[in-house]
């Protein structure tokens, strides 16, 4: 950020009283511009058949790889009720959460994001296209592209949930994800259930 919003003034960079880093400030409006993480919400929306809805992705970043339904979150919503609205509009599918709930959560903070992914119910799935997502598909494991998934974030819990599935049990997972060079570094913090590997 270089320029004020408000004035499109310079900003200068100060460590406002009673804080303990550098923040944006605009002199001539008097304002500091915080900047915290975002959030990114979204699902594995699973058929009755037990198929997962994969989006293939029509924007950058990673156009053409897959990825599960998930984006930033609006003011004025829920985590979860932005889930169901992000499914809708990348994949242009009808989810209930239903008894499902949080799933996996990751804490990105070199990329200043936190990834929330909630199990749900497909109710309705228009298979095609929408203007985010080139073709969206119902995918049983062996059928997911493994190797063409857009994030990390996806890769995990998709192996986590088919893992899971086998025991018919989804405890909720928190992780942190940081990468060092080509090196990326994902570390399970909690789970709600014990580990078995
Ligand atoms: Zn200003």
């Amino acid at each position: 950020m270089k320029f004020c919003q408000h004035c499109a003034g310079p900003v200068s960079h100060v460590i406002p009283q009673g804080d303990d880093r550098q923040r944006h400030y605009c002199p001539a409006c008097d304002v500091v511009f915080y900047q915290n993480p975002r959030n990114v919400v979204g699902a594995v929306p699973v058929s009755e058949d037990g198929r997962v809805l994969l989006c293939k992705r029509g924007i950058e970043p990673r156009h053409g790889k897959w990825t599960l339904p998930a984006g930033f979150m609006e003011n004025g919503e829920s985590t979860h009720a932005g889930a169901v609205r992000e499914t809708m509009e990348e994949a242009g599918a009808r989810i209930e959460l239903g008894d499902s709930t949080l799933y996996t959560l990751f804490n990105l903070p070199q990329i200043n994001q936190v990834y929330l992914l909630f199990r749900a119910n497909i109710l309705e799935a228009n298979l095609g296209f929408t203007e985010e997502t080139l073709e969206t598909k119902l995918c049983a494991e062996s059928a997911v592209p493994w190797d063409e998934i857009a994030f990390p974030v996806v890769r995990i819990t998709l192996e986590r949930y088919f893992r899971d599935r086998e025991k018919q049990h989804f405890p909720v997972r928190m992780f942190d994800v940081t990468r060092n060079g080509r090196e990326l570094d994902v570390r399970l913090i909690s789970s709600s259930a014990p580990e078995a590997n």
